[in-house]
C-alpha cells in the first residue's frame, strides 16, 4: 500500500500535450478513477505512472519517493489492460505464476501463492485450462490474480471491463472493488465509462484534453460539478445548460419536474413545449423546448415512473426546478460560480 503522486506530470506528442502539467496525489488504499473522453490523456498518464512512457517533464512518486526514471520492474506495481495480455499457449496455472518465475522465486513457494490467489478469485477449478478456454470475465480474474501475485504496493487498471457484456460488467465491477477493499490496494483506473467511474471510485479525476477538471467524490462531482465540461460530461442524460443573464445556468434532468409535483422550496418555473417521450421502464425522459419568458433551449426531463401525468409531444407543461437546484457557470471560462447568478 502507498501514495501515488504526479507533480507537473507532463507528455508531449509532437506538438500537443497529451498530459498537461497534472498534479496528483492518490491516497493509501484510495479507488482512484482517471474518467474522460476518448483522447484526454488518462492511459498516457497511467502508462507513466506504470513507468511504460517517459514524461517529457514533471515528477511521479511512489510511496513518496521520485521514481520517473525507474522502469516498471523497479516500481512494484501491477497493471492489467483491456486486453489482459495473457499468454495463449500457456496454462492459467502457468500464466499466474509467470511474474513469480521471472524473479526467480522457488517452485513450491509459487505453487502456494498461485493457488492463493487463484481461491481468492473463485479460479482454482480453471488452473490446467488455456485462455481461450475462458469465458471473458474469467480471463478478467485471472488476470487479476496474476496482478496480485506479486504483492504490488499499487494496481493500475486500463478499462479491464470493456471486453465483458454488460451484464457481466456489473457483477465483475462488483467483484474488483470486493477485492479492492479486501486487499486495500492503492488503486488507479482507467475508463470512459461514467457510470463505472461512480460505481467504483472513491474519488474521481474527470481529465480533458490533458488537464484535471475535477477531483472529487462521485457525489461531488455529479452534485458539484466544477464547470460545464464536468456538468455535461458526467450524467445521462447530461445536466441542462442555457445562458440566462449573461451566466450559463444548469440543472439535472431529474430536476426538472412538473410544477404540481414539486412542493416546498423557491422555485423557478420553466414552462416547456413536449418534443419526444422516451420510456426507459423506471424513468420516462421527456425532450422539449423552454418557453418564455426563458430562451427556447433543448432541455430533457427525467420522470420517475411515480410521477404518472399524462405528456404528450406537442403539449405544453408547467415545469419548474427548485432554485436551489440550480448551478451557475461563468459564461467565458465554464467555471462554477460560488453563488448566484449576478
Ligand atoms: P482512449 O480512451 O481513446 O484510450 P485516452 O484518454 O487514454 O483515450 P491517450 O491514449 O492517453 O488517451 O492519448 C492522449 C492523446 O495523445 C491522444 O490525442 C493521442 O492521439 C495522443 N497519443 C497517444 N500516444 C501517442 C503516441 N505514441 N504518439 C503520438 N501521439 C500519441
Amino acid at each position: 500500500m502507498a501514495t501515488v503522486e504526479t507533480r507537473a506530470l507532463t507528455k508531449r506528442f509532437d506538438a500537443n500535450n497529451a498530459v498537461d502539467g497534472i498534479d496528483l496525489l492518490v491516497r493509501e488504499g484510495e479507488f482512484l478513477v482517471l474518467l474522460g473522453p476518448s483522447g484526454c490523456g488518462k492511459t498516457t498518464l497511467l502508462r507513466m505512472l506504470a513507468g511504460l512512457e517517459t514524461p517529457t517533464s514533471g515528477d511521479v512518486l511512489i510511496g513518496g519517493e521520485i521514481v520517473t526514471w525507474l522502469p516498471p520492474r523497479a516500481r512494484n506495481i501491477a497493471m492489467v489492460f483491456q486486453s489482459y495480455a495473457l499468454y495463449p499457449h500457456l496454462s492459467v496455472r502457468r500464466n499466474i505464476a509467470f511474474p513469480l518465475q521471472a524473479v526467480g522465486m522457488h517452485r513450491d513457494e509459487i505453487a502456494k501463492k498461485v493457488e492463493a490467489a487463484a481461491t481468492m478469485f473463485g479460479i482454482e477449478q480453471l488452473l490446467h485450462r488455456k485462455p481461450r478456454q475462458l469465458s471473458g470475465g474469467e480471463r478478467q480474474r485471472v488476470a487479476l490474480a496474476r496482478a496480485v501475485v506479486r504483492n504490488p504496493v499499487v494496481f493500475l487498471l486500463d478499462e479491464p471491463l470493456s471486453n465483458l457484456d454488460a451484464k457481466l460488467r456489473t457483477s465483475a465491477r462488483d467483484e474488483l472493488q470486493q477485492f479492492q477493499r479486501r486487499l486495500a490496494t492503492t488503486t488507479v483506473y482507467v475508463t470512459h465509462d461514467q457510470v463505472e467511474a461512480m460505481g467504483l471510485g472513491d474519488r474521481i479525476a474527470v481529465l480533458n484534453r490533458g488537464r484535471i477538471h475535477q477531483l472529487g467524490t462521485p457525489l461531488e462531482v455529479y452534485h458539484d460539478p466544477a464547470d460545464t465540461f464536468v456538468a455535461t460530461f458526467i450524467g445521462s442524460p447530461p445536466m441542462n445548460l442555457m445562458e440566462m443573464d449573461h451566466v450559463i445556468s444548469g440543472f439535472r434532468p431529474e430536476h426538472l419536474l412538473p410544477r404540481d409535483a414539486l412542493d416546498g422550496g423557491e422555485l423557478a418555473p420553466f414552462p416547456f413545449t413536449a418534443t419526444r417521450i422516451e420510456y426507459l421502464g423506471a424513468d420516462r425522459l421527456i425532450y422539449g423546448t423552454l418557453e418564455a419568458p426563458n430562451p427556447a433551449a433543448r432541455v430533457i426531463s427525467r420522470l420517475p415512473s411515480t410521477i404518472s401525468l399524462p405528456i404528450e409531444a406537442g403539449g405544453r407543461y408547467e415545469f419548474a426546478v427548485r432554485t436551489r437546484d440550480i448551478k451557475h457557470f461563468d459564461r467565458e471560462s465554464g467555471l462554477r460560480r460560488a453563488s448566484g447568478r449576478a
